[in-house]
Parts: C-alpha cells; sequence; structure tokens
C-alpha cells in the first residue's frame, strides 16, 4: 500500500527524532511491502522563523491532504519572549483543531527492562504495566461556558463542565474499539456520585456495552482512579474519561512509567488521519546533539500503523525490536545513569535491526 505522511519535524530535537522514526518506517516499507511518501512542513518557532507565523497555512493544507501527521515537538527559548498567540505552542492547538482532532490516545507502559526507572515500589511493578488512556479532547469544562461574574462572596469566576450525548458516544466507540485491540477490558472513569454530566456519561458507557460483548467495563470514581494508578498499575488495561481527569490521570500515568522519551502519543479525529508526537517537549538543552532518545517518536510511528492505517503486524514489530533492544541492554542518554549509552542514531540503528 501507499502512505502520504506529512511530517512536521518542528524545533529542538524534533528534527533528530522525526529523522530517526522515518527511518523506521521506511525500513518497515521496505519488509512488508509499503511505500510511505514523506512531505515535511514548518510548524513551530522554525516556521516563525522562515514565515512569521507558528503554523502557515502551507501546513494545515498539506496535513489535511496527508494520510497522517508525525510530529516531533515545538518551543524553544528563541521563541519564548514572543507574545502568546505568536508562541510556537499555538501551533499545537491549531492543528489538533484543523485536524479536527477529539481523541487522545496516550499509552503508559512500563517495560521490564526499565523497571529500575519507575518511582514505585519493586513488589508494585513486579510484572510491568500497559496502558491506553483515552481522554476526550475537544469538550468538559476547558471548553465549556466560562465567565466573571458577581456572586455570593462578591467577584467570582466560573468553569463549567458540559458533555453532550454525542461527545460520549463517539469517545467511547474509541475507547471500546481500543479495548477490542487489545485485552478486552475497558474503565470508564467519571465523579458520577457528584456531577450531572458524569451520571450521563456513566450511562452511556453502559448502553453501548451490548455493542462490544467481548468487553469487560467497569466504572471507577476519578479520586479512587488516582490512587489506584500508584496502588496497582496493572489492574488497568483501558481508561476512557473526560478532557480533565485525562489530561491529570494521563500525567500521573506517565510519571510511574519514569521514562519521558519512551513515551508516544496519539490523536484522532473522525477520520482515520491522526497527530502521531510524543509527549515530550522539543528539550532544546540537547538539542542538535545525537543524544535525544528517539523510542517515544518510533513508537509514536508504531500507532500511526495501527490506529490509522491498520498494520498491526507491523505495528507491532516495531514495539518488540524496541523491546528487544532494551532487554539487550541497549540505553540513550536519558536512561543511563552515566553509564555508556548509544547516540540517536545509533539506538534507531539497533531498532531497524530488530525489526
Ligand atoms: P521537555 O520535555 O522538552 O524536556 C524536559 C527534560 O526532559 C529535559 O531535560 C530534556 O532534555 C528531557 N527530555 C525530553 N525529551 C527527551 C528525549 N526524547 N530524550 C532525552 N531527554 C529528553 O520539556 P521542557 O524543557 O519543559 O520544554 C522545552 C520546550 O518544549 C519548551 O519550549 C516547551 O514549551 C516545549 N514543549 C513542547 C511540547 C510539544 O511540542 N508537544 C510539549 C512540551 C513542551
Amino acid at each position: 500500500m501507499n502512505y502520504n505522511i506529512a511530517l512536521l519535524k518542528g524545533d529542538g530535537i524534533g528534527p533528530e527524532i522525526v529523522d530517526s522514526a522515518v527511518r523506521v518506517l521506511e525500513a518497515i516499507g521496505k519488509k512488508y511491502n509499503h511505500t510511505f511518501n514523506f512531505t515535511p512542513y514548518l510548524i513551530g518557532g522554525c516556521a516563525i522563523d522562515a514565515t512569521g507565523e507558528p503554523l502557515p497555512k502551507e501546513t494545515v493544507e498539506g496535513c489535511l491532504a496527508s494520510d497522517s501527521v508525525l510530529l516531533g515537538a515545538v518551543g524553544g527559548p528563541k521563541w519564548d519572549t514572543l507574545p502568546g498567540n505568536m508562541r510556537p505552542e499555538k501551533a499545537l492547538l491549531g492543528i489538533r483543531s484543523a485536524m479536527g482532532l477529539f481523541t487522545n490516545l496516550r499509552p503508559a507502559k512500563l517495560y521490564s527492562a526499565l523497571k529500575d526507572e519507575c518511582p514505585l515500589r519493586a513488589d508494585i511493578v513486579e510484572n510491568g504495566f500497559d496502558i491506553m488512556i483515552v481522554r476526550e479532547l475537544t469538550g468538559g469544562i476547558y471548553f465549556g461556558e466560562r465567565g466573571m461574574r458577581e456572586g455570593k462572596y462578591g467577584e467570582e469566576a466560573y468553569d463549567t463542565e458540559c458533555y453532550s450525548r454525542m461527545e460520549i458516544e463517539r469517545i467511547c466507540k474509541v475507547a471500546y474499539e481500543t479495548a477490542l485491540k487489545r485485552k478486552c477490558k475497558l474503565i470508564s472513569i467519571d465523579k458520577a456520585n457528584v456531577l450531572d454530566s458524569s451520571r450521563l456519561w456513566r450511562k452511556i458507557v453502559h448502553e453501548m456495552e451490548k455493542d462490544y460483548p467481548e468487553v469487560e467495563v467497569a466504572d471507577m470514581l476519578v479520586d479512587n482512579a488516582a490512587m489506584q494508578l500508584v496502588r496497582n498499575p496493572a489492574q488497568f488495561d483501558v481508561i476512557v474519561t473526560t478532557n480533565m481527569f485525562g489530561d491529570i490521570l494521563s500525567d500521573e500515568a506517565s510519571q510511574i512509567t519514569g521514562s519521558i522519551g519512551m513515551l508516544p502519543s496519539a490523536s484522532l479525529g473522525d477520520n482515520t488521519r491522526g497527530l502521531y508526537e510524543p509527549i515530550h517537549g522539543s528539550a532544546p538543552d540537547i538539542a542538535g546533539q545525537n543524544k535525544a532518545n528517539p523510542i517515544a517518536t518510533i513508537l509514536s510511528a508504531s500507532m500511526m500503523l495501527l490506529y490509522s492505517f491498520n498494520l498491526k503486524e507491523e505495528s507491532d514489530n516495531i514495539v518488540n525490536a524496541v523491546d528487544k533492544v532494551l532487554n539487550a541492554g541497549y540505553r540513550t542518554a536519558d536512561l543511563s545513569h552515566g553509564k555508556e549509552y548509544l547516540s540517536t542514531v545509533e539506538i534507531t540503528d539497533k531498532i531497524i535491526e530488530n525489526l
């Protein structure tokens, strides 16, 4: 098959890590007989330098014309003093909204070879964990009615959590389908003991159960979920939750893996075109030194193969190659604790050798 991928390398380590992912995709293309065509577009600080704006029109058009989008990271000290709407990070919100991405998939996986990176006690993570958080991305309190007013105690500010049936159904559909691609275990996280919006959320989650008889679904209150993630993370397979709860819980889950350079993400909309990116930033402190860990971006590319192109075997091939390289003891600088480490290019070579 033939796939057109828009590349948004961005700033800092962005170009180095995206180049690594491209090399891995090219190797996968060769092995499985696919053609990946890559077209680079500017985003973030480099776009500001070249065109005066963080998200040029050509970039948006190029992404919308592609089959999928791979992003590195944006931002850096050079652009930190620009006004808010001219900052590189503004481009991230712009491209997500232009592509209509309402789902954020954030896996948090503890690789057995990296157990020592985990800040939790060894007995808690003895068997590792592999969680997929499905977060609603364009609704809820971050987008609800808000404002300032005079209240009972004088000046007050308010934000509103509001979810429609349509918004809940579409994110739950993604969550059920994601569970089907994994261990068929779904936990929906809400605050239904207090919030009406959560009660509607919970009702719809269970209405949809009949369409996915293979999936075992349960509810959990968000305060309990925050505790359970550090008490017994291995109990989770797929989590589905609202924008704000997902924002908080996905950061908690990424922290317990202990390695920011390893975590990919995907943002999806109504069609198969998605935006795939590592969860870390542009790491200006190590940019251009061939020292960045490219694995989060390589795993983002593997998510693209699965979620946008439905190429499960190819996607698993990348994940397994990363596993093998880590199990063989190879580490990048961020995971080396002062010991010997491989450069960005060298670890990429090792992953390609193990495909
Ligand atoms: P960061 O994630 O870039 O870096 C935090 C620390 O982690 C740094 O010490 C960095 O060297 C290290 N690190 C991050 N990714 C790594 C990798 N792949 N390999 C090895 N080490 C890695 O966060 P920050 O320093 O707060 O932000 C730097 C810039 O990135 C800022 O301009 C910020 O706005 C931007 N940012 C962009 C995104 C994005 O593009 N999605 C996300 C977060 C931050």
